[in-house]
């Protein structure tokens, strides 16, 4: 839809004459997904939405050539409060703070030359030339980041753990195997701002004496794939990326690698083994991959959005990063906002913001002026957050504490309309055809679990089934092999906590 609007731009722009006055910059993604697909004009930064092939006559003739806003098309808070808004005034953007994110929808992400005027590669240069790499890895553990792929694991400590890692060889590799349901942090990073994760993995490399990177996406996500080859082109034909990098005898190189869509492969362990061109399965740990990874070679491993964050933080300094979010979370966690929610798409918001502000101030609240029920986090690894718990600021610990996590950003919301026992099923359902099989508990274990809950939903369960579940699912929790069986029923135990009563509703329903 967007390459049409953009053939008319183009087609109309030279039909009038005027091809020569106006760039036609076509970005990443803007984050709003539900106004889309959405046109700014700059200087002001009119933002309009919504925006259909027909309209971009209108926006030409009107606001391009007699300079005056097209009111009809401008974005709904525009128009009821009857001004003209500019796109940091839309109050979707009012409380997200953009560094993961910093130019995607602004940069064109196949144009190096747009990440440079925005001052990409700076930090590359700073830390080649005025940091030793004793001293990278020292602003990283400064800076408080944590890894954004779930985990939450401080950043600069891996770093350091593979820096002191005795190997002849090391890699530096980026985890862009997304997988949850609903998530598109990484996606949306790496189609809109590729030269982040680029300029991030040459500066992890410098900092633990690696020469050599991989990024291992999924397959179907096609327009990242394609624009993070065409970045990687680019910055090798400009000596970012090579032999001798700003002439300071510094080496990296990296290559894509794709996978094929097993939500296992995001595990590190497996990914790895992907890469190898085994068979995608996690294995035991230690040893762990710092010490112990690609061909058995210590190995740094990070996901899109914690290297996104790192140029900044090597540019601007570990205090300014430490200005952003809580004291245990410094800095701004991406998040994919979805379910019963008005403004549907990808939020920044520094750590430390409430659910409330995501949910009612950045999300717009629930459509239909439904009740607010209840916030998964965390995918299909994480938990349901309830009105109670809805003042809780979004931090890795505080997310723990009530049984949910941070995971690598999915945010479900549901209404008072959505049955829990429903959204458990669709959760244990997805890992279930996920588990990669090689240990029991998970293969086996979560095939009964779903069964029991099937049960349940076709109204034939007994009470001692909520029981079985229950006990099923410590089981399974405390003897998987990987994240993926050890966090499988956390959907199932977390609806269980906070809404027995609808998994009662289903079985007295039988009687
Ligand atoms: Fe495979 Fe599940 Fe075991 Fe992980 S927990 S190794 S996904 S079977």
């Amino acid at each position: 839809k967007s390459d049409k609007i953009e053939d008319e731009f183009i087609r109309l722009l030279k039909e009038k004459n005027i091809d020569d006055k106006v760039d036609i910059v076509k970005t990443g993604c803007f984050g709003l997904c539900e106004a889309g697909p959405i046109v700014v004009v700059y200087p002001e930064g009119t933002f309009y939405s919504h925006i259909k092939v027909e309209d971009v006559e209108t926006i030409v003739e009107e606001d391009l050539i007699k300079g005056n806003v097209v009111k009809d098309l401008l974005y709904k808070e525009s128009i009821s409060e009857d001004k003209i808004k500019a796109i940091d005034e839309v109050t979707f953007y009012k409380k997200q703070e953009r560094v993961a994110l910093r130019n995607c929808g602004l940069i064109n992400p196949e144009d190096i030359d747009e990440y440079i005027a925005y001052d990409g590669y700076v930090g590359l240069y700073k830390a080649l030339n005025e940091m030793t790499p004793e001293n990278v890895i020292e602003a990283m553990k400064d800076s408080g980041l944590r890894g954004r792929g779930g985990g939450g694991f401080p950043t600069g400590l891996k770093w350091e753990f593979t820096a002191k890692a005795i190997g002849d060889k090391k890699y530096v590799l980026c985890n862009a195997d997304e997988g949850d349901p609903g998530a598109f942090m990484d996606r949306s990073i790496l189609e809109g701002d590729p030269h982040s994760v680029i300029e991030a993995m040459a500066i992890a490399g410098y900092a633990i004496g690696a020469d050599e990177g991989y990024v291992y996406i999924r397959a179907e996500y096609p327009i990242a794939v394609q624009r993070l080859q065409v970045a990687i082109d680019q910055a090798k034909e400009k000596g970012l990326l090579g032999k001798n990098i700003f002439g300071t005898g510094f080496n990296f190189d990296m290559e894509i690698r794709l996978g094929a869509g097993a939500f296992v492969c995001g595990e590190e362990t497996a990914l790895i083994a992907s890469i190898e061109g085994q068979r995608g399965m996690p294995r035991n740990k230690p040893p762990f991959p710092a010490n112990k990874g690609l061909w058995d070679k210590p190995t740094l491993i990070n996901n899109v959005e914690t290297y996104a964050n790192v140029p900044q933080i090597i540019l601007k300094g570990s205090d300014w990063f430490k200005t952003l979010g809580t004291e245990k979370s410094p800095g701004t966690k991406v998040f994919a906002l979805g379910g019963k929610i008005n403004n549907t798409g990808l939020v920044e918001i520094p750590m430390g913001t409430t659910l409330r502000e995501v949910i009612y101030d950045v999300g717009g609240g629930i459509p239909g002026g439904r009740k607010f029920k209840a916030i998964q986090t965390g995918g299909p690894s994480g938990g349901c957050i309830t009105e109670e718990n809805i003042d809780t600021p979004i931090d890795f610990e505080s997310l723990n504490a009530l049984g949910s996590m941070m995971g690598s950003g999915g945010m479900i919301v549901m209404d008072e309309d959505t049955c829990m026992v429903d959204i458990a099923r669709f959760f244990l359902d997805f890992t279930v055809e996920e588990s990669c099989g090689k240990c029991t508990p998970c293969r086996e274990g979560t095939k009964r679990m779903l069964e029991i809950l099937e049960k349940i939903t076709d109204g034939k369960g007994e009470l001692e089934d909520i029981e079985k579940l229950e006990s099923l699912a410590e089981t399974i929790k405390l003897s998987s092999l990987c994240g993926l069986g050890q966090t499988a029923p956390n959907p199932v135990l977390s609806t269980l906590n906070y809404f027995r009563d609808e998994y009662l509703a289903h079985v007295q329903e039988k009687r």
